[in-house]
């Protein structure tokens, strides 16, 4: 298959960025959803292990306007319309999906992973089927299930429903539709009713009790159907009832489970109308959650299940506009109203926008320089969702951590209180506007501010009373984004700094002081690792 070579050749790159959506299982439903994200202008990958369910099938049917093509044509055409529409799609088989900060990381193919934001899983069902020589080898073919995917094709011919359950009734009266030549073996179906009986023998069905011993083939096709004692019954054509098992391995990694259909036909996800599992984020479509989904229906569901991601990506997506917005606006003027951006609602907002805004990990520059100092007190300002604050009383120190937002401190609180009992105790988080806000003078041992960004004045003023508060011998610890390297890669140059500016604040004979604007790599929202510099000042109070 030429698309695949092609593909490969660009694939490692692309699978590197952050996708909007991504799609396990490209069957109708995967593929329609990924058509209709794409022409929506999401970014979408589809892992596709590339075995849908009615591979076996020559053509497919009740499809409007494709009626008859073949399963292969209709998936390769599929790809190729995602592809169309800046769609990737990649074969392999997705073994787990786990929740990250802002989205999901699929692995696939045991070590392959990508990220994005949103999930759909239309990974299809397996079908059981009775255990029964010949039925598995003719599946598809000559052994059918369904009277409107392949009832057409025997219509009129010799045909036996295998009974193994109590549909085996019912699949009987809708294959009397499509032959007059019918028989029902009965083999492991519960004995029929006497109101059952009477209407197959109306119905002209021939009932044949016994156990079937299998369905024999000759010459590439169907015979008839062998009883356990022997007897031979000729048949062109054998109805099963499979088992319908959703392949829900994938969502079971995310704590979603596939349980019985009501019907009794097999296990699926369950899901609200537009596909949402009960796993935010996470949507289904196809024959994972609809066990009667024909090809067509699968479609449809894959393209309202991607409707619903795209609204649910738009109303995010808004959200931060309207972040970036305030932001904007607060600090676009002459006189920046600093009073909108750095008040607790503004930050309150934005952490409650998403689960987690930041790594966890702790500021690489306060790492360097607290793992030199004896553990004492710390005041950690800015203390964000708490990695900084949590580190430090990981290595003994006593913490308190400022900052403006309750919705901050409290997921703080709950990541030092993860992080163990100990840890936890060590650290006192506190709520406060840094703009009008004087920590008690000569408190702290380590004083660390990390990328706390304010207009010059108020940003200066911060600086001094922060220094105010480290204890003599005690060490203030300021690191932002270098002013001048940084400058055009940032929105708002007016809030950045350099570690010469703040040495500025300080009085050089109260202050041994250090500056620096080492680099760092990082890898920036498109994807692409850059090195940029941090502006970083270390200042240690002489007495
Ligand atoms: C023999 C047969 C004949 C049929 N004929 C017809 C017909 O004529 N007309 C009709 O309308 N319907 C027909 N059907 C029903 C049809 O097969 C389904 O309606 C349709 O396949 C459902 O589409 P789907 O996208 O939900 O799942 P599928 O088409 O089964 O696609 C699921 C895809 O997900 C992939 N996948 C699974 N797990 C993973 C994983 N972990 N990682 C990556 N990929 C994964 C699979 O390989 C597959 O490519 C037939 C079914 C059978 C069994």
């Amino acid at each position: 298959m030429v698309w695949v070579e092609v593909v490969a050749m660009t694939q490692a790159e692309q699978l590197g960025q952050r996708f909007d959506v991504a799609v396990i299982g490209g069957g109708a439903a995967g593929l329609s959803a990924a058509v209709v994200l794409g022409r929506a202008r999401r970014s979408v990958v589809v892992i596709d292990a590339g075995a849908p369910r009615n591979a076996p099938a020559s053509g497919v049917h009740g499809f409007l306007s494709l009626d008859g093509i073949s399963p292969a044509e209709l998936i390769e055409t599929g790809r190729k319309e995602v592809e169309h529409y800046g769609g990737l799609v990649v074969h392999g088989e997705a073994q787990s999906a786990r929740r990250t900060a802002d989205g999901f990381e699929v692995v696939f193919d045991e070590s392959r992973v990508v990220s994005a934001r949103r999930l759909l899983v239309t990974t299809g069902l397996v079908d059981e089927l009775p255990d029964i020589r010949g039925v598995r080898q003719r599946w598809g073919r000559d052994v059918v299930h369904c009277p409107y995917c392949h009832g057409w094709e025997i219509r009129d011919q010799a045909v036996g429903v295998l009974g193994t359950g109590a549909a085996a009734m019912h699949q009987t009266l809708l294959f009397r539709q499509l032959t007059s030549d019918l028989v029902l073996f009965t083999h492991t179906a519960p004995a029929l009713t006497e109101e059952q009986a009477e209407q197959l023998a109306a119905s002209g069905v021939r009932v044949v009790t016994g156990l079937v011993d299998s369905v024999e083939v000759a010459d590439d096709r169907i015979t008839g159907v062998r009883l356990s004692d022997g007897t031979f019954v000729a048949r062109q054509a054998v109805v099963v009832a499979p088992q319908f098992v959703a392949s829900s391995q994938v969502l079971a990694t995310l704590g979603l489970h596939a349980t019985p259909h009501p019907s009794g036909h097999g296990v699926f996800v369950a899901a609200d109308p537009t596909g949402l599992t009960e796993v935010p984020g996470v949507w289904v479509a196809g024959n994972v959650t609809n066990l009667m989904a024909q090809v067509v229906t699968a479609a449809a569901e894959g393209v309202s299940a991607a409707a619903a991601i795209n609204a649910d990506l738009i109303t995010e997506d808004t959200q931060h506009a309207v972040t970036a917005y305030r932001t904007m606006h607060a600090v676009g003027h002459d006189h920046p109203d600093v009073s909108v951006m750095f008040t607790q609602e503004f930050w309150d907002e934005r952490y409650s926008s998403s689960d987690r805004i930041w790594s966890g990990n702790a500021n690489p520059h306060l790492v360097a320089v607290a793992t030199d100092l004896a553990p004492a007190t710390a005041l950690d300002v800015g203390s964000g969702e708490g990695a900084d604050a949590i580190w430090l009383a990981a290595q003994g120190w006593r913490v308190t951590g400022v900052d403006v937002s309750r919705v901050a401190l409290d997921r703080a609180a709950k990541q030092a209180a993860e992080a163990g009992a100990e840890i936890a105790g060590r650290i006192t988080w506190q709520q406060a506007d840094v703009l009008a806000w004087d920590p008690a003078p000569l408190r702290f041992d380590l004083v660390s501010a990390q990328f706390m960004h304010l207009p010059r004045p108020e940003l200066e003023s911060l600086h001094r009373r922060l220094a105010a508060a480290v204890r003599p011998g005690g060490t203030l610890l300021i690191v932002g984004h270098d002013l001048e390297t940084s400058i055009g890669r940032h929105h708002f140059p007016d809030l950045l700094f350099t570690a010469d500016q703040v040495a500025a604040t300080l009085d050089p004979d109260d202050w041994h002081i250090v500056t620096a604007t080492p680099e760092r790599q990082v890898v920036d929202p498109d994807g692409q690792s850059i090195t940029i510099r941090d502006a970083v000042l270390r200042a240690v109070r002489r007495h």
